[in-house]
């Protein structure tokens, strides 16, 4: 099975499925404003990592995810490649949460919303894989994937790393080259693609270090040293109470520089 072949079924997908339309969005004020059908994605980037590559065992140290993170040959025996992928968000959902402090209501759907849209685009991968006669599995669907201490033993961020579509950011976003607003997701398989080179050397090299997602963040998460991950996780929590079981916040994935784009110096 080709890459592209792959590729072409993702965009369909996107671009055709219902799943990427919100149809009825209400504001949680009362009462609630309904707004017009909203589409959640734009067409992803596509990256391919090998399962052999040297960085899986890397993310195994305590200082970068912990040992229990598992490599693609601990979820699919005879794992070959990863197929990893960014679903940027439109332009209307983040121009609606560039407002400050309280998170948008279209943010909300899309992290709600756009994640059952991204749990179905990791099925549609693994049915078009096995219906080729080939064997693939995501770990997020996986019943073995868990999350212990907010460490999660398959970290898609960190697939989308090797796989070449971007890089670690400040405020522990990935920044691609369509930007840090969106989900990512990943399908493990058993037969090699030709790997996506990286285009990168540092875990932080698109990051300008600017500072504007610092100033963004309503809890003060983010400093110049990295993010708070407890700080922001209580923070997430409180909103979830109110709009449960939506939730959201991402001020620093959006009026940012990195928010839809590689910032202008590392441009390539
Ligand atoms: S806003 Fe600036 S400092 Fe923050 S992640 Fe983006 S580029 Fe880095
Ligand atoms: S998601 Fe919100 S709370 Fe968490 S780091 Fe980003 S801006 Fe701060």
């Amino acid at each position: 099975m080709l890459i592209n072949d792959i590729k072409a079924k993702v965009n369909e997908f996107v671009l055709k499925n219902h799943l990427n339309i919100v149809e009825h969005l209400d504001t949680l004020s009362s009462p609630p404003t309904s707004f017009e059908p909203m589409q959640i994605y734009e067409l992803p980037l596509i990256g391919i990592a090998g399962a052999e590559d040297s960085l899986w065992n890397t993310f195994k140290s305590v200082d970068v995810i912990g040992p229990d993170h598992m490599s693609p040959g601990e979820w699919l025996p005879g794992a070959k490649s990863v197929i990893s992928y960014f679903l940027p968000y439109t332009e209307r959902i983040r121009e609606a949460n560039r407002i400050e402090k309280m998170t948008a209501t279209e943010w909300l759907y899309g992290r709600w919303e756009g994640e059952l849209f991204n749990q179905a685009l990791r099925r549609v991968i693994i049915e078009l894989v096995e219906g080729n006669g080939g064997h693939a599995m995501a770990p997020a669907l996986n019943e073995r994937f868990a999350v212990k201490n907010l460490r999660a033993n398959w970290s898609e961020r960190h697939a989308a790393f090797v796989a070449g579509l971007g890089t670690f950011s400040l405020s522990r976003s990935m920044i691609t080259a369509k930007g840090a607003a969106g989900r990512f997701g990943s399908v493990i398989v058993d037969f090699p693609l030709e790997p996506t080179q990286r285009s990168y050397t540092e875990f932080d090299e698109y990051c300008i270090k600017c500072m504007a997602c610092v100033r963004r963040c309503p809890p003060q998460a983010i400093d110049k040293t990295g993010k708070d991950n407890e700080r922001c996780r209580v923070y997430i929590a409180k909103e979830k109470e109110m709009y449960t079981p939506r939730y959201g916040c991402a001020k620093c994935q959006t009026k940012v520089p990195c928010e839809n784009r590689i910032p202008n110096n590392r441009l390539r």
